[in-house]
C-alpha cells in the first residue's frame, strides 16, 4: 500500500515539474512514508529520520516530510520530538504537497495536515510507476471493521471506494503501459463497493481488460470471502488461484475479543470450500501471538487450526499494542518473552506446513510468470505461480513478462525448482 501512495506523491508532484532522486544529498525535499500497523515499523522510521536530519543539519534549506499513517497517529509527539521536521501530511492529504511548497509555508514553520475524508481523494489521479512486471492499484481505502488489535481504521479511516470506471482506466493505462499483472489493493480489499457494485463485479469487469496476463488482489477479510466471488475466480483463468485469508488466532474467545466476526470453526470451513470451488488455490494467512489475554490453550488452537488448514503461507506477529485500539487498554498482556516464544512456534509450524504443500507440487506443469533474475543465479529466472509460489528455473529462451510452463522438480525452502518446458511438451 506505501509503495502505491509513494507512486501517486510521485506523480502529484511530477506534475509540478518536480523529479525523483534516491540520493537524499541531492535531494530538495525528502520524505519518508510511514506505516503505523506495528510499533516495529514506527521504530524503523525514527531512525530513518535520524538519517534525514543529518542532512538537514548540513543543507538547512532541505525540505523533511513525514507522510502516511504515522502523521496520522504521532504528528504531535513527532513535532514535539523532531522539529526539524518541515511537513506532515495523513494519506488523504498528498495533493496538499504542491500546494505547500508553492506558498513556501516551510519557510515560517511546519506544516501540518492530517484530516482524514470520506471521499476517494485520489479517484482521477495516476500514480507514476516504474516500469515492471506488477503494478499496484489502489482500489479502496480505510477499514469499518475496527478488530480491536488494529490502528487501521484510526489512521486511515472509513472504507470508500473508487468507481469501477477509474479503476478500469487505470489498469488499462498500466497494460499500455508494459504492465502484464495488477495487485488490487485495499485495506480490506473485498469490502469494496461502489455504486452498489461489489468486488466480484469489479474483478469480473476487469478480466476483460485485454492485454492483462494476471489479477491479483490484497488483503481481504474473511468475513467479505462471498460464493460470487469465488465463482468469479473459477471462471476466470486470468484471476490467480490465490487468495490470502487471515486467521489472526485459533480459539474463538481471542477471536471474539478481536473482533474478528467469524469462529474458527467457520474459517475452517470457508478454507475448505475455497478449497472446492478454487483446485489448486494458494491459501496464505496472517497470524498475531500473544494477543492479551491469550493463554497456553488458547495459543495451542492457533496452531491447531494452522496444522489442519494447512496454509501455503503465513505472515506471523507478535502482538503490538497500538494507541487508541481497545487491545490497548486490556489488563492481561503477554510478556515479552512467551510472546517471542509462540512467535518462533508458529514460524517453525509454517515453515514445515509450507514445504509441505510445496512438495505436493513436484511433478506438476505449473504456469509461471517471468518476474526477474534469481537471487542467487543470473542464469536462472524467478517467477511465481498462479497460485502464488515462487518458481526458480534456468533461462532458456524466455523472457521477463512471459507465461511459461514450468515443471516442478524439487520444493526447497520457501521456493520450488522446475525445469522449463518447450510449449510443446505440455498438454494442460
Ligand atoms: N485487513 C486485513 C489485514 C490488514 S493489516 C485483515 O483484516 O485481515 C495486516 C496484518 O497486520 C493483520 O492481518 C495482522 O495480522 C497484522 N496486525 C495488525 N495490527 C497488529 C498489531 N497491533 N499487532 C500485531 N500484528 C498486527
Ligand atoms: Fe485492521 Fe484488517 Fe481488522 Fe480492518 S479488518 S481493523 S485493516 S485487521
Amino acid at each position: 500500500m506505501n509503495v502505491a501512495d509513494s507512486e501517486l506523491v510521485e506523480s502529484i508532484l511530477k506534475r509540478e515539474g518536480f523529479c525523483a532522486t534516491k540520493n537524499m544529498h541531492a535531494a530538495d525535499a525528502i520524505f519518508v512514508n510511514t506505516c503505523a500497523i506495528r510499533e516495529h515499523a514506527e521504530e524503523k522510521v525514527h531512525s530513518r529520520l535520524g538519517t534525514f536530519y543529518q542532512v538537514k543539519k548540513e543543507r538547512p534549506e532541505v525540505i523533511i516530510g513525514v507522510l502516511g499513517c504515522m502523521a496520522q497517529n504521532l504528528k504531535d509527539e513527532l513535532l514535539e520530538s523532531k522539529p526539524y521536521i518541515d511537513i506532515i501530511l495523513g494519506p488523504d492529504s498528498y495533493r496538499k504537497l504542491p500546494g505547500i511548497f508553492s506558498r513556501e509555508t516551510t519557510q515560517n514553520g511546519n506544516v501540518v495536515d492530517t484530516k482524514l475524508s470520506r471521499f476517494e481523494v485520489y479517484d482521477d489521479l495516476f500514480p507514476s510507476r516504474k516500469e515492471g512486471v506488477n503494478a499496484w492499484v489502489s482500489i479502496m481505502r480505510g477499514c469499518d471493521k475496527f478488530c480491536t488489535f488494529c490502528i487501521v481504521p484510526f489512521t486511515r479511516g472509513r472504507e470508500r471506494s473508487r468507481s469501477v470506471e477509474s479503476v478500469r482506466q487505470e489498469v488499462s493505462k498500466a497494460v499500455a503501459n508494459g504492465f502484464v499483472e495488477v495487485t488490487l489493493l485495499g485495506q480490506n480489499v473485498n469490502s469494496y463497493r461502489h455504486d452498489n457494485r461489489n468486488f466480484h463485479y469489479l474483478l469480473e469487469e476487469l478480466t476483460t481488460v485485454s492485454g492483462l496476463k494476471r489479477i491479483r488482489y490484497t488483503s481481504p477479510h474473511p468475513q467479505d470471502i462471498t460464493e460470487e466471488l469465488l465463482n468469479v475466480m473459477a471462471a476466470h483463468p486470468v484471476i490467480c488461484n490465490s487468495i490470502h485469508l487471515p486467521l489472526q488466532a485459533g480459539s474463538n474467545r481471542i477471536l471474539k475479543r478481536m473482533n474478528r466476526t467469524y469462529s474458527k470453526e467457520h474459517f475452517i470451513a470457508l478454507a475448505g470450500k475455497i478449497r472446492d470451488y478454487l483446485p489448486g488455490v494458494g491459501i496464505s494467512t496472517d497470524i498475531i501471538v500473544g494477543f492479551p489475554g491469550e493463554t497456553e490453550a488458547d495459543f495451542q488452537e492457533t496452531l491447531n487450526v494452522m496444522n489442519l488448514v494447512q496454509f501455503d503461507s503465513a505472515f506471523t506477529f507478535k502482538y503490538s499494542p497500538r494507541p487508541y485500539t481497545k487491545a490497548e487498554q486490556y489488563s492481561d498482556q503477554i510478556p515479552e518473552d512467551i510472546k517471542q516464544e509462540r512467535l518462533q512456534l508458529v514460524i517453525d509450524i509454517q515453515k514445515r506446513n509450507t514445504l509441505l504443500q510445496n512438495r505436493k507440487m513436484i511433478g506438476n506443469v505449473e504456469l509461471v510468470l517471468v518476474e526477474k533474475e534469481s537471487k542467487k543465479a543470473t542464469d536462472q529466472w524467478a517467477g511465481r505461480t498462479d497460485s502464488n509460489k515462487w518458481v526458480i528455473f534456468d533461462k532458456g529462451n524466455v523472457r521477463i513478462k512471459d507465461i511459461v510452463p514450468v515443471k516442478i522438480m524439487d520444493a526447497r525452502g520457501v521456493s520450488l525448482h522446475g525445469e522449463l518446458l518447450e510449449k510443446e511438451e505440455v498438454c494442460m
